[in-house]
């Protein structure tokens, strides 16, 4: 198999568009040539950072590079390999800085359902339960608690109304006093929850979220490895909101996918408390900072600016928005949504009542596999959703395409659903 750009080929040089970027993350294209060559050229110069406690000058570039670049006062970075380990080391952080600040019993972690924080012991337990994750496993993680997570279409509380209520806001609130107001150390969330369905939130829910936070004392970790570096159209998901979180959790898009590198973004005051642990905090992994992916992530920074692809995800973001509207046509189609080039469709039998399917019919299963037929990767998740997320350089005929096939795809089902 090889890939270029938006493309891969299979073993028998069958073409496909890539129409998901693997898993959410290779978002400047395949078979970047420059990044290839940095690579190389950083396992020549140093493969390895020789002292444990001390990362390379590539780490600290990079460092210097993100602070840079992100939002808010989040001034320090802790480097680790992948999501879910930043998922670990923020939920680490988040205790310890309370512990740190002499608040010893802030212990319990707010998340959300529909959220995917990853497969660790942590990122399992902050996930939503229906995922499975810790099927067999015995029990998630102590005092971790789950509240609705914004959901417009489905809404438990507001669905009906004619317009959202902000009642997924309020059930956090709700969740913080349940819990006892000095005893919730942060809420975990993503910005736009991706695995879980492509949930664009309300445009007041994180300053809200954001403000019933400060008034408890709580920290907000954001949870952006999906909508970091520019997938939905802004360098970071909050930015569509003007809400800087305490803790940023980042991945993918960081390294476009070419090597596995991630990090926790922490505020000079987390930072701060943390740094009056004695001997701060004993945690890191062996290719924590690993100086070739963070050579890596600098590249892949310059390409995102120098060839102005965050603009450009907003630009060719709206035009899949809007054809993927155009789906609304099929009466299968119950829902379509998205943010710059996040992108969902949710299947229903009957739009009045937005009943789903038996699951054992695997309706979006079916339509990714009609697709992938006609040479067009797209992933389909639980729930009977159909989610895409191309790479950033998919070009606007490309993106008319995808959803070309994903309209022939629907069709095809559709036949097959009324001769079942
Ligand atoms: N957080 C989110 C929002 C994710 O989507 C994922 C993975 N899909 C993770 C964390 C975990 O990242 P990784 O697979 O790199 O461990």
């Amino acid at each position: 198999m090889r890939g270029e750009g938006s493309r891969v080929w299979d073993d028998r040089g069958r073409s496909y568009l890539d129409a998901r970027s693997g898993v959410w993350a290779v978002t400047v294209g395949y078979g970047r040539p420059d990044v290839v060559e940095e690579v190389s050229r950083q396992l020549g110069r140093l493969s390895f950072a020789p002292l444990t406690d001390a990362a390379s000058p590539v780490a600290f570039d990079l460092a210097a590079g993100l602070v840079e670049r992100l939002p808010g006062d989040l001034g320090t970075v802790a480097l680790v390999p992948t999501g879910s380990e930043a998922v670990d080391t923020a939920l680490k952080f988040a205790r310890a800085y309370h512990s740190a600040g002499g608040d010893r019993r802030r212990r319990i972690v707010i998340s959300r359902e529909y959220s995917a924080h990853g497969s660790t012991y942590a990122g399992s337990s902050l996930s939503d339960p229906d995922r499975g994750l810790l099927r067999g496993i015995g029990g998630r993680l102590s005092g971790i608690r789950f509240v609705p997570a914004p959901y417009r279409y489905r809404c438990r509380y507001c669905v009906e109304a004619p317009a959202c209520t902000l009642a997924c806001v309020g059930v956090v609130e709700e969740a913080i006093a349940a819990a006892g107001p000095d005893r919730v150390a942060a809420v975990f969330a993503e910005p736009v929850p991706g695995p879980g369905g492509v949930l664009v939130p309300p445009a007041e829910y994180w300053p809200r979220l954001r403000a019933l936070c400060d008034r408890h004392g709580v920290l907000l970790a954001a949870d952006e490895v999906i909508t970091g570096f520019g997938r939905t159209g802004r360098w970071f998901g909050l930015e569509h909101w003007n809400v800087a979180p305490d803790l940023m959790i980042f991945a993918k898009g960081v390294t476009s996918g070419y090597l596995p590198l991630s990090g926790v973004m922490l505020t000079g005051e987390v930072h701060r408390t943390l740094l009056t642990i004695h001997g701060f905090l004993p945690h890191g992994f062996t290719y924590s900072g690993h100086p070739t992916a963070c050579a890596v992530a600098l590249r892949n920074l310059q390409i995102l600016e120098d060839e102005g692809l965050v603009a450009r995800v907003a630009e060719v973001g709206a035009r899949l928005q809007e054809r993927l509207a155009g789906l609304r046509a099929h009466t299968l189609v119950g829902d379509v949504r998205g943010l710059g080039l996040m992108g969902a469709f949710e299947l229903v039998r009957d739009r009045e009542t937005k009943e789903r399917y038996e699951p054992a019919k695997g309706v979006a299963r079916r339509i990714a596999l009609h697709a992938l037929a006609d040479g067009v990767i797209v992933r389909a998740l639980s729930g009977d959703v159909v989610a895409l997320s191309p790479p950033f350089v998919i070009t606007p005929e490309q993106i008319d395409h995808v959803v070309e096939v994903l309209d022939r795809a629907i069709g095809k089902l559709e036949k097959e659903l009324a001769d079942d």
